[in-house]
């Protein structure tokens, strides 16, 4: 499909069910986000190697979920309806139209497969890792920050995203993570 810069910018009013999300409501939104690649920093902290590589590999992981929320914001929102208003509910959008220009929405659904799977491993390395450290040498303080870790990251932020913000999403049926579940 052509990829034109569409010259319609999508307004807040375009929204009706979602309106504005506050500063506080979107720093909410960013919550389970944020606690994840904490979360997942400090699972590395505890496991491979001398201090030095696990402060580096905790290090790598933190700032790969940082680059990760930029890349959403670079790849995927120019594509998105919510890009440049406050009806985002993670704030991206706002951001995102800082440096990147509005592109054709008609191809988010597109853009959203080739782009989100460059964050999904943001979800499994912390748990094989700590896995593979819990086998090898057993530690509850460990054990106890992978299953916050799953908890977090694999039923408090999918939940919370689909019955908070993309719930209210007028893009909602091209996008391969709502579809079938509007
Ligand atoms: S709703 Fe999602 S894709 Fe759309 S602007 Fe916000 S973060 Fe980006």
């Amino acid at each position: 499909m052509d990829e034109k810069v569409s010259t319609n910018r999508f307004n807040d009013d375009d929204c009706p069910t979602t309106g504005r999300y506050s500063h506080l409501q979107t720093f909410v939104n960013n919550l389970p986000y944020l606690v994840m690649i904490i979360l997942g920093a400090t699972i590395f902290l505890f496991t491979f190697g001398s201090s030095t590589t696990r402060f580096t590999t905790a290090s790598i992981y933190f700032l790969y979920g940082i680059v990760g929320a930029f890349w959403i914001m670079v790849f995927m929102c120019p594509y998105c309806r919510f890009w440049g208003t406050q009806s985002c509910p993670c704030g991206y959008g706002i951001l995102a139209e800082r440096f990147t220009r509005k592109k054709n929405p008609q191809l988010f659904s597109e853009k959203f497969k080739k782009h989100i799977p460059v964050i999904v491993p943001l979800w499994f390395i912390p748990v094989i890792s700590g896995g593979i450290f819990i086998v090898i040498n057993f530690s509850f303080l460990l054990l106890a920050l992978v299953i916050v870790f799953v908890i977090d990251s694999f039923i408090i932020l999918p939940v919370f995203s689909k019955k908070h913000g993309c719930t209210d999403c007028p893009q909602k049926q091209d996008c391969p993570w709502m579809k079938g579940k509007a």
